[in-house]
């Protein structure tokens, strides 16, 4: 049974410890006591080093801890090593732990929403608690009162106690015998196995981030310390960013941004109606300077430069003129588009299809617009002249 070092003395960084397993080619090595805290309570593994070799992962296997190292440590079980922890990352667990602890506390006592759920990540933190409407807007409020406790630098004591006879705990423990209890002096008191701070103060700040809805709960995202700072540094930074490029102060942006949406959208619709418009007279004048084939249909060819499907409402406009076949092509992708006007009886759809699959291409669409493309751009030409477009045809640019 391993001896946790941490449980007792969360500033243990360096200790020496006996190897009893050695497993995987030395790669996984159980010791008789360690420092080194294993993924569990939600709270991750240290790193640091074993010997002289890094340990890049730690599991909590009930009885013991298997240290996992970088590559394999070649000692025999007896040899005595030193281990290191990685103490920067180690606070700064034992920062959001404690805040955690807190914040449950503040929420649990205060605002009447027990913490269901904990999360502790590499870059952000998250409780879930039993709230099935929340008001964003008391993010502040909750926020200033743990903020107010850490700032009363409360003590953090670490205690045994018996599961049948350990009193005021925020959640019944399900464990029997020894509890390893952690109080925050006159705030909390709960069973937990993780690292914490001596003192509120040494959390040092606590910043809500969000709320987001999540399966009949509230997940609350916070960060403690050191990252809280780095993480306020960061938002003020992009905040800093966004309101240069609007040549405006941070505290402007959200009027602002609303302001642009809405005049993006307006801009857009009236885009829209412009092109509608300028598609009208496009078609009028080709329309009128066309001649009618002996058929009676008026066949025009229009060239697109871009993605044949811009040129649709010029297409649509001039079927809509009456006694005229539209074909758009584009000589470089291969695509091409077919509008009938419906008096003219041509299925566009079913011609294109037609002509199209005559050259390994695909397409089609409605008797009165369709579209497709060739595979080969140089058969266009025999595409063209399937539709009944003879190459010969003047060609617009559009
Ligand atoms: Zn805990």
């Amino acid at each position: 049974m391993t001896d946790r070092l941490y449980y007792t003395d969360a500033r243990l960084d360096r200790f020496t410890a006996v190897v009893v397993e050695s497993t995987d080619d030395g790669r996984r090595v159980v010791l008789d006591r360690t420092a080194f805290y294993p993924t569990s309570g939600g709270q991750p593994h240290d790193l640091g080093t074993l010997g002289s070799i890094g340990v890049v992962d730690v599991l909590d296997e009930e009885e013991r801890i298997v240290h996992c190292l970088a590559e394999p440590i070649g000692v025999p079980v007896g040899s005595m090593l030193v281990g290191q922890i990685d103490m920067a990352r180690r606070f700064d667990h034992m920062q959001q732990h404690t805040g955690q602890h807190l914040l449950s506390a503040v929420l649990t006592d205060e605002f009447g929403w027990p913490t269901v759920s904990v999360h502790f990540g590499d870059e952000t933190n998250t409780v879930d608690v039993a709230c099935d409407a929340f008001d964003p807007t008391r993010l502040a409020a909750i926020e200033r009162r743990v903020n107010a406790l850490i700032v009363q630098n409360r003590r953090v004591t670490v205690s045994f106690e018996d599961a049948a006879v350990a009193t005021g705990l925020r959640k019944p423990s399900d464990r029997a015998g020894e509890l390893r209890i952690v109080t925050i002096d006159g705030a909390d008191r709960s069973a937990c196995g993780g690292t914490h701070v001596d003192a509120t103060g040494e959390i040092g700040v606590l910043l809500l981030r969000r709320a987001e809805k999540t399966k009949g709960n509230t997940r609350l995202e916070f960060v403690c310390g050191h990252r809280a700072v780095s993480r306020a540094r960061l938002d003020a930074e992009l905040l800093t960013a966004a309101a240069r490029t609007l040549s405006a102060a941070p505290h402007d942006l959200p009027g602002l941004v609303e302001q642009q949406q809405q005049r993006l959208t307006e801009g857009e619709r009236e885009r829209k109606r412009l092109i509608g418009e300028l598609a009208r007279y496009q078609a009028a004048a080709l329309w009128t300077a066309s001649t009618p084939d002996s058929d009676g249909v008026r066949r025009i060819r229009l060239s697109a430069s871009g993605a044949i499907k811009e040129a649709e409402p010029l297409a649509q406009q001039l079927a809509a003129l009456g006694g005229c076949a539209v074909v758009v092509s584009n000589a470089d992708l291969g695509g091409v588009m077919m509008a009938t006007a419906e008096d003219t009886g041509i299925d566009a759809g079913q011609r294109l299809r037609t002509a199209l699959q005559a050259v390994g291409g695909r397409g089609g669409g409605s008797p009165r617009l369709a579209q497709g493309a060739v595979p080969d751009p140089s058969r266009l030409p025999l595409v063209l002249d399937a539709l009944g477009f003879r190459t010969s045809l003047p060609e617009q640019s559009v």
